[in-house]
């Protein structure tokens, strides 16, 4: 994988883990090459995770709408910055120019694109793989609401498969190089099935 974007927080949490959770993240990617594409931000986790990289000379693209570059939260270090007019074309961009997508703790924002993402490898508009670095267990609750939206019948275990779980940056990377999306058919058949 060349290039990843990492979906983060705005903020950087109480806890001092999550933080350290982002330079280690950061450092992996310096060390194996891996370009970091994320939301522009200097702020929060985002910023922590795109410093730790600029600072070993690594590279990072950052892309923001012009609604949020305002001088108090857009870093301007980056080695690249696009600006696009909207949100919905940032998202665009960004799964364009990817080959993977890591989720790290964060809040509405995170989730959102961390979702974004899942449903369009559910609808196979996708194949890239997508996955969380559940570090200090932060996405237990979220994986629990999927547990439960499987057993209510409102999401396939098979899609649910499809989110790729680290307890740590290693373990993470690995599932990330080794993923393969389910079939086509496979999916498509199962959305049409539970329509009926
Ligand atoms: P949140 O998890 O709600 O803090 O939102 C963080 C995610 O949403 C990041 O991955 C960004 O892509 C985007 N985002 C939210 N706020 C900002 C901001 N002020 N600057 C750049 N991106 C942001």
């Amino acid at each position: 994988m060349k290039k990843i974007v990492v979906f983060c927080g705005s903020s950087l949490g109480f806890n001092p883990i999550y933080k350290n959770a982002a330079i280690e993240l950061g450092n992996y990617f310096v060390n194996n090459d891996i370009t970091l594409v994320y939301g522009g931000g200097k702020i929060g986790m985002m910023g922590v995770l795109s410093e730790t990289i600029l600072k070993k000379g690594g590279n990072v693209i950052g892309i923001i709408p012009s609604l949020l570059k305002k001088e108090e939260v857009v870093n301007k270090n980056v080695t690249e910055l696009i600006i696009t007019k909207t949100m919905s074309e940032r998202k665009v961009m960004m799964s364009k120019l990817v080959d993977g997508y890591i989720s790290l703790p964060g809040g509405f924002g995170t989730l959102d694109e961390l979702f974004e993402g899942l449903t369009l490898g559910q609808l196979h508009i996708e194949q890239k793989p997508n996955g969380i670095l559940n570090i200090n267990g932060f996405f237990n609750h979220t994986l629990k609401q999927l547990d439960h939206m499987v057993t209510e019948g409102y999401l396939k275990k098979e899609n649910k498969e499809m989110l790729l779980i680290g307890n740590n940056v290693s373990e993470l990377m690995l599932k990330m190089d080794s993923y393969t999306a389910p079939k086509k058919s496979a999916v498509i058949n199962k959305v049409i099935k539970h329509d009926h």
